[in-house]
């Protein structure tokens, strides 16, 4: 009896959802051209390659993540990472409203201390990582992993999250990663996002 085949998995590098130069002067293009044309796809290539050696059973890049560790981890995490991250990005930016907007206020006080505790786990992200918005035991919560990790994995509902390794402010800001921060959580972060994240 002939063994099921194992389909290999192989992800394509998902395109922006907005132009290069959408977010400037924000984030440059040349900031998103390294960033997602080199570092992404590098994530994402690397992930495909160990995927070729080593099939594994799932049928989404989420189960890749959940069910992976090592080096395919490192990989298929980053890769979920930065797509999250883009879309968790948006040229006109703005304020949460209505649900979201009282959910904030109700578990963080108000949404400039929301603000606060964003930029704070970012800032205090020792070494490469990520802040992350989630939602954790029904309550809002600020959260930072560092390098791959990812909230996603241990089955934490993700809202919005900004990348804060070095390569994703050091063209635009230099080392200041909290004016980098500052920045995009005032003038570029996706809540239209964050919402349908919520209602997920
Ligand atoms: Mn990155």
């Amino acid at each position: 009896m002939a063994l099921p085949q194992r389909k290999t998995l192989h992800f394509e590098l998902p395109p922006l959802p907005y132009g290069e130069d959408a977010l400037a002067p924000i984030l440059s293009s040349e900031t998103l051209q390294l960033h997602h044309g080199k570092h992404h796809r590098k994530y994402v290539d690397t992930m495909n390659q160990l995927l070729e050696q080593n099939p594994v059973n799932a049928s989404s890049l989420e189960e890749v993540v959940r069910n992976a560790s090592g080096k395919l981890f490192n990989n298929a995490a980053q890769a979920w990472n930065h797509d999250f991250f883009w879309h968790s990005l948006s040229p006109k930016g703005g304020r949460p409203s209505g649900a979201l907007l009282a959910r904030i206020e109700r578990n963080f006080g108000s949404y400039d201390r929301f603000v606060e505790a964003f930029a704070k786990a970012g800032n205090e992200q020792f070494g490469s990582g990520w802040a992350w918005l989630v939602e954790k035991d029904g309550k809002l919560q600020v959260m930072a992993t560092a390098n791959a990790d990812t909230p996603m994995a241990h089955g934490v509902r993700c809202l919005l999250t900004v990348d804060v390794w070095e390569h994703a402010y050091y063209i635009d800001y230099r080392n200041q990663r909290d004016r980098f921060l500052a920045a995009v959580i005032e003038k570029r972060l996706n809540w239209a996002f964050a919402e349908q994240n919520l209602g997920r």
